[in-house]
């Protein structure tokens, strides 16, 4: 209990409460966020603006002048660096019974050559002969840095406090720091290489435990459900293929030899397949689910919009004759409904796609077989549980086209198996991507009539100014009446944004998709994944309000086919950031720079925030350490998983937690 070492009083204990710090395990692992260094200079070295370290010995009885009420003055001499130089300091009169004449102090400020004057601004009561580095914590106010360290040195005077986590093995492998010493030179480091590699250890650490629980998840995921083998043939493969009237590309070739393996398999399948957007994962999923259906399986096609679904069912219908399809949308009429849902029960249906109207009660399967869902981030762990639930032995493919790297997917995807579309179909051409600013509306509109006079259509973004529906509505009616200005009012324009209705949306949507509208102003309510082939030209105003991986995203709602298409950046800000996307038109190439610049905060809509929290590991910059513990955790669940953890208490007690959260 906290409450038990030396130095937490009540009051104590509600202000590290405010700091999240409930139990020893959580004291002792407040880890510093960074470190300042003294090193002692010469001060005949330093120039007036160098902010700097001295020690010295105090040979002058302190003075102190009081100015104004809270405000005081102390000065006294200081021998340092065999020179005698005047101290000035403000507000620390209450040190003056500890300054005389003798004492070694530690002063940091500026020193001023001309009136051999040092300015300091913090002083400790102790000499300084080497470097010394002192950690620095996140703190709340009315806590002091010393009352938390002496906590954190009261409870580290029991080694009992600290639990080693990495198992033993492991630990002597790499020859690790003990977790106790590590934390110990993480609050009070004693070199600079210990310090090292006291993070090391920690990191090593929180990695392992984290990788474990995901390789944890991934086992159990496979666990789940009655074992059923599909026996797909090669011939079965050949012939859903062939029936394809474009080549696979070799990504999506090998997408579908990863999920012909997971059905020939005793385990479920549990796949993500993650690819940029226009790679063709759609293509993808229909053959899953044709050879699904080859093994006497129904499949399901759950869509996070009803206008995705339509196009699914619609795009499912032209490649596949002779398949009973299905499409169940909110939208549908309730007398369609039952009746898809009794010939859904009597297997009278093979496939069905819709929204999450498939996800109701009453919407019952004979034998479900495959779950696809698509951009699945936008459906929550629940309602893919209760569609999986649908059935025995169901198979899971999702899909996202939000392209992140290899590294990050092991992590955040960790507990699937991912196959990686990066090709693009052959016969596209890249996007040219251009930046202007807006002042240059002329050539804008310039460069969008002319593809409208292709008889091409084109995709217009404004962002969404402020959560005011009045600037939102204005803003985008402005670009609307301005476009059609300077179209001469020769073409016509539809606006879409996210306060209108959903019928009104997907209407215009609709008409869109058909050709009665040339272009379509929205917010960025357009969907990801809206397939409208003749659209050649994505206009994106105050570009620098989104993301990288956003506007990739926008951006590949244009270049669907083999027309030549364009991307217009509007913007007066950041055209450095920008430039990247003008480079590439390769996903997983951005978002890697996405994260450069952003860090890992924005693109991890799946997992909870807090699932990535780490105290000390950065995924990004210890990364390696990431992929070492990946393949470490692996191993020590294989080796350890028939009899429980039974030597490892820490990791049986997570191992039950698990299954009994599910
Ligand atoms: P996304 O990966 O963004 O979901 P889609 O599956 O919607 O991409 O595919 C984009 C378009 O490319 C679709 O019109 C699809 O029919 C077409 N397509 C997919 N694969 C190929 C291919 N190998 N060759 C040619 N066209 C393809
Ligand atoms: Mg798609």
């Amino acid at each position: 209990m906290l409450e038990e070492i030396k130095g937490i009083g009540p009051k104590t204990l509600e202000l590290l409460g405010k700091i999240s710090i409930e139990t020893i395990d959580d004291l002792v692992r407040y880890y510093p966020y960074r470190y300042n260094i003294y090193s002692p200079s010469n001060i005949l070295d330093a120039t007036d603006e160098d902010t700097i370290v001295i020690s010295g010995i105090i040979t002058s009885i302190p003075k102190v002048s009081y100015i104004k009420r809270n405000f005081n003055r102390l000065s006294f001499s200081l021998e340092t660096s065999n020179i005698n130089i005047n101290v000035v300091i403000f507000n620390r009169a209450f040190l003056s019974k500890q300054l005389f004449i003798g004492k070694n102090v530690t002063l940091i400020g500026k020193y001023n050559k001309l009136k051999n004057t040092f300015n300091c601004s913090d002083i400790k009561l102790y000499g300084l002969t080497k470097t010394e580095v002192e950690p620095v914590y996140h703190m709340v106010n009315g806590l002091k840095t010393s009352t938390l360290t002496k906590a954190i040195l009261n409870a580290l005077s029991n080694k009992d406090n600290v639990s080693e986590i990495v198992p033993e093995y492991i630990q002597d492998r790499y020859e690790l720091m003990s977790t106790y010493d590590a934390i110990k030179e993480i609050h009070f480091p004693t070199s600079g290489e210990k310090l090292k590699n006291a993070k090391v250890k920690l990191k090593y650490e929180e990695l392992f435990e984290f990788m474990f629980k995901i390789n944890l998840m991934k086992f159990k995921n496979q666990l789940f459900g009655d074992f059923v083998i599909k026996e797909i043939t090669d011939e079965m493969v050949n012939e859903v293929i062939s029936s394809i009237p474009f080549e696979l590309t070799s990504d999506q070739r090998s997408a579908i030899d990863d999920i012909v393996s997971d059905f020939r398999n005793l385990r479920k399948m549990n796949r993500l397949v993650l690819g940029d957007v226009g790679s063709g994962k759609t293509i993808v999923s229909f053959i899953a689910i044709m050879l699904n259906l080859k093994c006497g399986y129904q499949s399901a096609i759950l869509a996070p919009t009803e206008v995705l679904a339509v196009q699914h069912y619609e795009n499912f219908i032209s490649l596949f004759k002779d398949v009973r399809v299905e499409l169940l949308v909110g939208s549908t009429k309730k007398k369609d409904k039952e009746d898809i849902i009794n010939r859904l029960k009597n297997n009278e249906v093979d496939v069905i796609i819709g929204t999450h109207a498939i996800l109701e009660d009453n919407v019952e399967f004979a034998n479900i077989g495959l779950v696809v869902t698509d951009e699945q981030h936008r459906f929550g762990v629940n309602q893919r549980k209760a569609l999986q639930n649908k059935g025995k032995c169901v198979d899971v493919l999702y899909m996202s086209a939000t392209p992140i790297p290899r590294t990050y997917a092991l992590t955040i995807y960790g507990d699937m198996d991912i196959s990686m579309i990066k090709q693009k179909p052959s016969g596209r051409k890249e996007i040219i991507t251009k930046q202007y600013s807006l002042s240059s509306i002329k050539q804008i509109t310039d460069e969008i009539e002319a593809e409208l006079n292709l008889n091409h259509q084109a995709y217009v973004v404004a962002p969404l100014i402020e959560e005011n529906e009045e600037t939102d509505l204005n803003d985008i009616s402005k670009i609307a009446d301005m476009l059609k200005q300077n179209f001469k009012y020769k073409h016509s324009l539809g606006i879409m944004h996210g306060k209108m209705k959903k019928q009104d949306k997907e209407d215009i949507m609709n008409k869109f998709k058909n050709g009665e509208l040339e272009v379509l102003i929205s917010t960025t309510v357009i969907e990801v994944g809206v397939d409208v082939k003749n659209a050649t030209m994505m206009v994106i105003f105050n570009a620098e309000r989104f993301g990288l991986a956003t506007l990739h995203q926008l951006r590949g709602r244009v270049g669907r086919n083999s027309l030549q298409s364009k991307c217009l950046l509007i913007s007066d800000k950041e055209t450095e950031r920008l430039k990247v996307l003008e480079e590439s038109n390769d996903g997983f190439y951005i978002s890697e720079k996405d994260f450069e610049i952003r860090g890992t905060g924005d693109l991890f809509g799946i997992r909870q925030s807090g699932d990535m929290a780490f105290k000390i590991a950065d995924i990004r910059r210890d990364y390696r350490i990431l992929l070492q513990c990946q393949k470490d955790s692996q191993e020590f669940l294989n080796d350890n998983i028939e009899n429980n953890f039974r030597n490892y208490s820490y990791y049986h007690h997570i191992q039950q937690q698990l299954l009994n959260n599910s």
